[in-house]
């Protein structure tokens, strides 16, 4: 039987009350409200399987939409505030990836590169990747002219007052095309299939705008350079002719969506078609009675630090409600 919150250390033959696995937004604020009920969890943070100990956050600069930091602040030290308040209240924190679980059988199992925990409950925060295009070129110039964030890049003096290009036709693409006409000269939008997947709104917001062009049919193949080595173009092929061209831009956007880091819990937990966990609505409960979900491996529409953070909260009360009626 599982063990309650008013038992604080892990329950009896080392089985723990609670393992959450992930270090972003949502990982560590489950882990505070864990730890602040006394349920000892222990975190899972990641070292290097779908990104790095503190999340997508550390890939950024200044984050200046998480309220409680009126002149914004940087995403790592977002997320070491975040870590050492976690560990101030008790969370015993491990920077290992966890490679296997088996959730068919109580207690779970969580096997990481370094040990093996059985426990009574699991919250997954493991996030969400950026897809990449795989483009030949792709590594070299990933960070000197190929980004997957617009929010993050777009004011970067390598890209002010550029011709840029974003490569989608989804909302993401859109809102990045929108939002980079801030900063560059003009906006190219390559488009694979012959219509946008975008809402109506934000389809027509982007034809009405004089600073992009939409390119339907169009493949991106690869990145080209000058004779300096720097990204001076975007070799593009068009489906309806065959005909392939080289189109000036000096920055290419990636807004081809995310891949939620859930392949651990494939074939044990429900997942949605783009392999989201499905989560009961306003909740953080899955499939598997126990097993909990939180942030952007969850979510496929908001994906903001304080969303995922706030869904850590949930899970983390969630756990706690469980635990007791459990008991
Ligand atoms: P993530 O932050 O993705 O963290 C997932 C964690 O899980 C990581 O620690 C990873 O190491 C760990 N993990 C994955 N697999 C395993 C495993 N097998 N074992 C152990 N650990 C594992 N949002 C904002 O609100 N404001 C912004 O300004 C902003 N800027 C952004 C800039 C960039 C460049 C990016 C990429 C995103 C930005 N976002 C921003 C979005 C925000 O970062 C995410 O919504 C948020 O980080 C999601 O939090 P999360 O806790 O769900 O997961």
């Amino acid at each position: 039987s599982a063990s309650s919150a008013d038992q604080p250390t892990s329950s009896g033959e080392g089985v723990e009350n609670l393992v959450i696995i992930g270090s972003g937004p949502a990982g560590y604020t489950a882990a505070i409200y864990a730890a602040r009920a006394n349920l000892k969890p222990v975190v899972f943070e990641g070292y290097q399987v779908g990104g790095v100990p503190g999340g997508q956050l550390m890939t950024t600069t200044e984050v200046e939409n998480f309220p409680g930091f009126p002149d914004g602040i940087t995403g790592p030290d977002l997320m070491d505030r975040m870590r050492r308040q976690a560990e101030r209240w008790g969370a015993e924190l491990y920077q290992e990836d966890v490679e296997f679980i088996d959730v068919n059988n109580s207690p779970f199992t969580i096997q990481s590169s370094d040990r093996k925990v059985k426990c009574h409950s699991i919250i997954v925060a493991t996030g969400a990747t950026a897809r990449r295009l795989n483009l030949p070129r792709e590594d070299e110039f990933w960070s000197r002219g190929i980004s997957a964030c617009a929010i993050c890049d777009g004011a970067s003096p390598l890209f002010k007052g550029q011709v840029l290009a974003v490569v989608g036709g989804g909302d993401t693409a859109t809102e990045e095309a929108i939002y980079l006409t801030k900063y560059a000269r003009h906006v190219h939008l390559l488009v694979r299939r012959d219509q946008m997947r975008a809402s109506k709104a934000m389809q027509d917001r982007v034809v009405d705008n004089p600073n992009i062009t939409v390119h339907f049919n169009t493949e991106t193949l690869d990145v080209v350079s000058n004779t300096k080595g720097q990204m001076s173009g975007i070799l593009i092929k068009k489906h309806d002719t065959g005909e392939e061209s080289v189109l000036e831009a000096k920055g290419l956007f990636y807004g081809i969506g995310h891949s939620p880091n859930s392949q651990l819990l494939e074939g044990q937990v429900d997942l949605d078609d783009s392999g989201y966990i499905l989560v009961k609505d306003g909740n953080a409960k899955t499939s598997v009675e126990g097993v909990f979900a939180a942030g952007d491996v969850q979510d496929h529409e908001w994906r903001q630090a304080v969303t995922a953070a706030g869904s850590g909260c949930i899970a983390a009360l969630s756990v706690e409600r469980y635990l007791v009626s459990n008991n």
